[in-house]
């Protein structure tokens, strides 16, 4: 869900009003990430300070939080700390493109409305490894019997006999 952020965005307009954005959005709102997620638990801390450089707009700020990605080599949980600034020239041209000094990253609009949740889906992509793992070891290499926790050891048994069980009562009638 979005938290007080708005879902589409005129990047000119909010450059005129050097608007300041400000608020939290779930993870499960990116629905792009999920390739990479474990779970969708958790959410992102944005903060977007928008202004005019020269005669595009721009974005400057941050954007951080926790995920749990999935790791490549043992596709376990893997918790991941997004951590990354953001500076975007939104162009509309090749020329305004060129034009950008370096340090912005540019980004060709081509309508006035953009999806907001689309431009921070795209930083946490670009800011990802592309191949997540865990850095010292994987759980893959741990006896089997530690990776399953207790609750799933007592749910499994429980679930053939509570079927069997409805089957006998279902007889019974
Ligand atoms: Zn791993």
């Amino acid at each position: 869900m979005l938290d007080q952020l708005p879902e589409l965005i005129d990047p000119v307009v909010f450059a005129e009003r050097h608007s300041h954005l400000l608020g939290h959005l779930s993870v499960r709102r990116l629905s792009r990430l999920a390739d990479f997620l474990f779970d969708k638990k958790g959410e992102l801390k944005i903060d977007l300070q928008f202004y005019k450089e020269g005669k595009v707009p721009v974005i400057e700020g941050r954007i951080e939080g926790h995920l749990t990605l999935t790791c490549q080599s043992c596709l376990q949980a893997l918790e991941w700390f997004v951590d990354k600034p953001v500076k975007i020239g939104m162009v509309q041209t090749i020329e305004q493109a060129d034009r950008l000094t370096e340090e912005f990253e540019p980004m060709m609009v081509s309508d006035n409305k953009m999806s907001l949740p689309g431009i921070i889906e795209d930083e946490v992509l670009i800011s990802l490894p592309d191949y997540p793992r865990h850095e010292n070891k994987c759980l893959q290499y741990e006896p089997a019997e530690k990776l399953v926790e207790p609750k799933e050891i007592e749910q499994k048994p429980d679930n053939p006999f509570a079927v069997l069980a409805t089957l006998k009562n279902t007889g019974d009638q």
